[in-house]
């Protein structure tokens, strides 16, 4: 997913609520410079033509003050790090270690041999510091993967095609245990065809990422 589709305020990456652009940095640097310290978090790094086209702030930031009509902000309105709802339980680098690495794909890597290559995203757990150099300690290749992180990864048409079907189902889930079978059983039913060709089309998604210097490509 584009980091442009979600909110960029640590532990929050909410998709669903009206994302608001960073101020100009051409127009009104102060203000920019406002909001990247109040966000904080990894955009502290960035180019700041970067953070203007890629980065958005959800609205739930935003003090009630700050709001107009139409969910508009006002033109003095700076980010504050409130939430208006309980956060949910983040993946963090530890438990992404312990929980996915560990017992998943350690085991896997010495199945599959020498020409393992491992591939992750850019995500915030999967980048920290604590994991590269875990994954160095088992002797881990992991594949290079642009700072820009395109929809390369093929799992992503997994997750649309789970989505598809389980929104297709009757009657609709109505507990979260009923969701949770839902999912479990749309999982095993999506045919083994349509893995492979999604894993058979590796090469040719990372051929059009390094054509389009790491760019966005049609996948
Ligand atoms: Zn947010």
């Amino acid at each position: 997913m584009a980091a442009a589709k979600k909110c960029c305020v640590p532990n929050c990456g909410l998709a669903n609520e009206i994302l608001h652009k960073f101020p100009n940095p051409n127009k009104d640097m102060d203000r920019f410079r406002t909001w990247i310290y109040n966000v904080g978090g990894d955009i502290l790094g960035k180019d700041n033509e970067y953070i203007y086209k890629y980065r958005r702030v959800c609205h739930l930031h935003f003090e009630s003050k700050y709001h107009t009509r139409n969910k508009i902000l006002s033109i003095d309105a700076v980010p504050t790090l409130r939430l208006s709802r309980p956060q949910l339980p983040t993946l963090n680098a530890e438990r992404y270690i312990r929980e996915c690495l560990e017992p998943h794909v350690i085991p896997y890597a010495d199945y599959v041999g020498p020409n393992f290559l491992f591939m992750h995203d850019n995500a915030r757990a999967h980048a920290a510091g604590i994991v590269r150099e875990y994954l160095q300690d088992v002797n881990i290749t992991v594949m290079d993967w642009p700072a820009r992180s395109p929809d390369m990864n093929p799992i992503d048409h997994m997750w649309d095609e789970l989505k598809r079907r389980v929104r297709a189902r009757q009657p609709v889930a109505q507990t979260m245990q009923e969701l949770k079978t839902a999912i479990e059983e749309e999982w095993e039913m999506i045919p083994q065809n349509f893995i492979e060709r999604l894993i058979n089309s590796m090469p040719n998604r990372m051929r059009a990422v390094v054509d389009a210097h790491g760019g966005n490509t049609r996948y």
